[in-house]
């Protein structure tokens, strides 16, 4: 189905996007998977070429372009070559966001030049050892000393794990309220501030996962996001976005997965004939089609809503649903189209059965963004 949403200006964006890509991102993929990490060196690449938080305002050194539009066509194209670990969106659309939306002007000036030319990356560590769906059950902890905060604990799935230069750490800050909570900005170098290990997962191979682990690091009471009892609402209130951007690139994945098993199915024979000519084949790939043009009609449709700032959380957590439950259906088809081949790593559809499991998990599993729908029916 032809979209009607995009206009020429996105259109050259996309195409410099995705020559960026080819360029920089595609000949280096199999060494980042092996690394488990891609290269510093593709961030500042990234920046140079205005890609990184390019809604930010001009004088930090954005573009200004405050149009969700562009961060869709990044997603979506990062989506388009498999690339799970350069994740610009988390960077861009999710831990930037905070900063520009909660920041005072001193941690603006001071941070984001340096995120826009991505020279510093940036993480969001809200996931802990015994605390992920249920954030009010965190533990690690904030204490206000006067002069800093003393920060204690530690998290864990933290992507751009090994990275990132500012983390983004939410900790408690009253033990008397489960909710009171603040959000700290912890620089690379802070003394007590450790990473783990790069954690072996599933899928998302060039993706650095890493636990951070915080003992007794003194952080500057200037590296305080807005108010220390209100991070959990802060969280709460990015999440939408955040679902948003999952929506985009799970849709765009699922086309992905589509074109490719369409392309293997015209292409592998049996009994004779294309396997695309039998008629399980054919209809497999007919629902798959059908789905994916309706999920992009509504996916379009909460892109346009939330450059208007209209995105409820509830329709968010609709799209964020509804699409990577697809994008999941769709890898699981694929594989079961391809055979054999599908289970194997150099055959794309394989990545991206494994790169799209975790889908369903983060940013709110599925079994939470239900919760969250059912909430709003006031039922
Ligand atoms: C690769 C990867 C990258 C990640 N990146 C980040 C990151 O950058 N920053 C970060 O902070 N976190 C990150 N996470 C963490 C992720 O957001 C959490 O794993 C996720 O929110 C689920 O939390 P959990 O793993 O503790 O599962 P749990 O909360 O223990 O859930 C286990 C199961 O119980 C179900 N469940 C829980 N509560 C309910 C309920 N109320 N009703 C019904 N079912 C329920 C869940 O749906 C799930 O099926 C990442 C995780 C992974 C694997």
């Amino acid at each position: 189905m032809q979209r009607i949403h995009f206009e020429t200006e996105h259109d050259m964006f996309r195409d410099a996007f995705r020559s960026f890509l080819q360029k920089e991102v595609v000949p280096h993929q199999e060494a980042w998977e092996e690394a488990g990490v891609v290269d510093r060196a593709v961030w500042e690449k990234a920046g140079e070429m205005g890609f990184l938080l390019p809604w930010a305002d001009e004088e930090y050194g954005g573009a200004g372009l405050k149009d969700f539009r562009y961060e869709q066509i990044m997603c979506e194209e990062l989506a388009h070559i498999n690339e799970p670990g350069f994740m610009i969106p988390l960077h861009s659309a999710l831990c930037g966001p905070y900063i520009a939306e909660y920041g005072s002007a001193e941690q603006k000036a001071r941070l984001l030049p340096g995120i826009i030319r991505g020279e510093t990356i940036l993480a969001v560590a809200m996931t802990e050892p015994s605390a992920g769906s249920d954030l009010a059950g965190m533990r690690t902890t904030a204490v206000d000393k006067g002069d800093h905060w003393l920060l204690n604990g530690s998290k864990v799935f933290i992507s751009n794990g090994y990275l990132a230069d500012v983390v983004i750490v939410a900790a408690k800050t009253d033990p008397a309220n489960k909710h009171a909570m603040g959000l700290f900005l912890v620089e690379r170098g802070m003394e007590g501030f450790e990473r783990g290990k790069n954690l072996k997962k599933l899928g998302m191979k060039s993706q650095d996962t890493a636990e951070l682990f915080f003992n007794n690091v003194k952080v500057p009471k200037e590296n305080l996001l807005g108010d220390a009892k209100a991070g959990f609402f802060y969280l709460m209130n990015m999440l939408a976005q955040e679902r948003l951007t999952n929506a985009c690139g799970a849709v765009a994945g699922a086309e992905a997965a589509l074109n490719t098993t369409v392309d293997y199915v015209k292409e592998r024979k049996a009994f004779d004939r294309p396997i695309a000519h039998f008629q399980n084949t054919r209809f497999k790939l007919a629902e798959m089609r059908t789905q994916i043009d309706v999920a992009q009609v509504f996916v379009d449709r909460c892109v346009m809503d939330h450059n208007q700032r209209k995105l409820t959380p509830e329709v968010a957590a609709e799209a964020k649903l509804f699409t990577t439950e697809l994008l999941c259906k769709v890898v699981d088809e694929g594989v079961q189209l391809h055979g054999g081949w599908g289970y194997m790593w150099e055959y794309p559809i394989c990545k991206m059965y494994a790169n799209a499991r975790i889908q369903r998990i983060f940013a709110g599993t599925s079994e939470i963004m239900k919760e969250i729908i059912s909430r709003g029916m006031k039922l």
